[in-house]
């Protein structure tokens, strides 16, 4: 199957309402340019250091997402242009990308991205961290972020009961947050092997990368 082909596909299942992030790490160019060129603009990458060389040659209409998780010294190198951040999982991080928003006289939309899963190893903040930075007086006067919304992944597993539990898990968090956060919209959740699953848990935003470009090769 070609790029464009699966991207036509997985965009007929795809609701309306979700928004689809073609996970391009560790692709190269000539692959990005196959889905540009099939209609997609929106692009997600793990790496700040990958995407920025991405985003210097390819072209100006691509809207990057950083997916993974972010060291805070790379935060300057994609505050320039990054559209949205769905990794940030410490308070730290995000007065850095508050700090390097404002350098370069933006403000970056992030999302909050919750440990819902089962597994130690996924990044993540737990509900209360979530709530302490949601509250403290130094995230209200932060002016250059803009929280959107939230950004879980589930367990790698089999068991799709457990992975329903823990998307159904997040949304309520989301549901919750809202209260506090009227203007937040976007929950990114699913990816290949669970999106189906996270859109009917009430995921309007999905990162799908190997259904689109092929397994990734990482020798
Ligand atoms: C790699 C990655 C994806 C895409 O994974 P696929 O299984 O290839 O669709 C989605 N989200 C994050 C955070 C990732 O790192």
């Amino acid at each position: 199957m070609s790029i464009k082909k699966n991207l036509q596909s997985i965009k007929e299942t795809l609701p309306g309402h979700v928004a689809l992030v073609a996970v391009s790490k560790t692709k190269p160019n000539k692959e990005l340019l196959e889905a540009y060129q099939a209609g997609q603009r929106v692009f997600g990458e793990n790496k700040v250091q990958e995407m920025t060389q991405k985003w210097e040659e390819l072209p100006k209409d691509i809207e990057w997402h950083m997916i993974g998780h972010v060291q805070r010294n790379k935060v300057k190198y994609m505050a320039e242009y990054v559209s949205l951040v769905h990794g940030v999982d410490s308070f730290r991080l995000l007065k850095e990308i508050n700090k390097q928003a404002k350098k370069s006289d933006r403000v970056i939309s992030c999302l909050l991205q919750v440990h819902i899963a089962e597994e130690d190893s996924k990044f993540g903040l737990d509900e209360s961290e979530l709530k302490a930075i949601i509250d403290s007086e130094d995230f209200n006067l932060m002016e250059n972020i803009r929280i959107v919304g939230l950004m879980g992944m589930a367990t790698f597993t089999e068991n799709k009961e457990q992975v329903r539990k823990e998307f159904s898990h997040l949304k309520s968090i989301f549901d919750e947050l809202k209260e506090k956060l009227p203007n937040i919209t976007t929950l990114s959740m699913g990816m290949s092997g669970d999106y189906t699953i996270a859109i009917e848990e009430g995921s309007n935003m999905v990162r799908i990368g190997s259904s689109i470009f092929g397994a990734r090769n990482y020798s």
